[in-house]
């Protein structure tokens, strides 16, 4: 098979490439990324083709994509601050750029996609756990961005006939995730603040809860709805259903440490949604027995991966 994997250079895109090079069933893998919050460190070793550019721009799609047998979109700019900050460009790059995959898909006639949303479409939805057919209520550019991917999608999997399956990621952290910009992740941001001994920074009073994946569970999913050529006629939440607070997150990572840690407490941030938490129904019938880590396991795997890097850097 060829796959091409959009964000490839990114946190979810290089470990699923990571994941799918184990792979006997795959024969070519190309990424397609900017760079823009990628990095090339994470594609080292892999036998995987990198084209540098734009999913904005058709030319870079064209050489990627021909003859390919699915398309992992994946590449977007993240974060709901950087959307608060600069919301045209996270459209450009997330709403206008699923459409300029989906059209290059369209073109060489690639016969299955999966894109990537987001559980921030729910935002201010209250009802806990999230079912796929709640009512979206964004509340940031961001996460109007990720209800356009998956809008798209659908849209082009109804017009053109064509095998989409759209997935709403959740929390999903894990090694490869920057925790060094302005943007970073929580689960990155506390690990390193953790490894050099400074406090974790915590905005509100810790008590919101997301769910977290691990990004292991993550892209073993993927790379089994690639094989098996999964579709679906509406959006996948990929997250199994935990509700973990902050606090707990906090706690969890003192005891994967051994250590107590120091907390600071800042302002909640403007376009944060107070409680996450996945319904997965939908998800295990279309993935009866998914490759799950655990929290811990995650975490442990993470402050591994990072301390190498954490120590190099200081
Ligand atoms: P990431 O920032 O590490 O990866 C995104 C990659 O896309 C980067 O390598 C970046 O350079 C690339 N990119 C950005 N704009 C591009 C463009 N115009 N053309 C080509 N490449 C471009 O983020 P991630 O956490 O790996 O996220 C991957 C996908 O999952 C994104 O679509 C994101 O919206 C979605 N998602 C992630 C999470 C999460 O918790 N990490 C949660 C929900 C949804």
């Amino acid at each position: 098979m060829k796959v091409v994997v959009t964000g490839g250079a990114g946190f979810i895109g290089a470990n699923l490439l990571h994941t799918l090079v184990d792979n006997p069933l795959m024969d070519e893998l190309v990424a397609v990324d900017d760079l823009s919050t990628g990095s090339l460190d994470n594609l080292t070793d892999l036998p995987v083709r990198l084209l540098r550019g734009t999913v904005l721009d058709a030319k870079v799609l064209d050489a990627a994509l021909a003859g390919a047998d699915c398309v992992v979109h994946l590449g977007a700019l993240g974060s709901v601050p950087r959307s608060i900050d600069n919301p045209l460009a996270s459209h450009h790059a997330n709403a206008t750029g699923t459409l300029m995959v989906l059209e290059a898909v369209r073109r060489h006639d690639v016969p299955h996609v999966i894109v990537a949303s987001s559980s921030s479409v729910y935002g201010a939805n209250p009802v806990l756990p999230r079912q796929e057919a709640l009512r979206p209520m964004p509340v940031s550019p961001y996460a109007v961005s990720k209800l356009a991917t998956e809008a798209y999608a659908l849209a082009h999997a109804s017009c053109y006939d064509q095998a989409v399956l759209a997935f709403r990621f959740f929390n999903v952290f894990g090694p490869r995730q920057a925790a060094h910009h302005a943007y970073a992740a929580v689960v990155p941001r506390f690990v390193s603040a953790a490894l050099v001994g400074e406090p974790v920074r915590i905005h509100g009073d810790g008590r919101q809860t997301r769910d977290f994946t691990y990004v292991g569970s993550v892209t073993s999913v993927i790379a089994d709805a690639i094989v098996r050529r999964v579709s679906a006629p509406d959006v996948v939440n990929l997250a199994f259903g935990e509700r973990v607070s902050l606090l707990d997150l906090v706690a969890e990572l003192e005891s994967v440490l051994g250590r107590p840690l120091d907390r600071v407490h800042e302002p909640p941030r403007s376009g944060d949604v107070r409680d996450s938490q996945a319904d997965s129904t939908r998800l295990r019938e279309l993935f009866p027995s998914p490759r799950r880590y655990t929290t811990r396991e995650g975490l442990q795997a993470t402050v591994d991966w990072m301390s190498d890097r954490v120590l190099v850097r200081h």
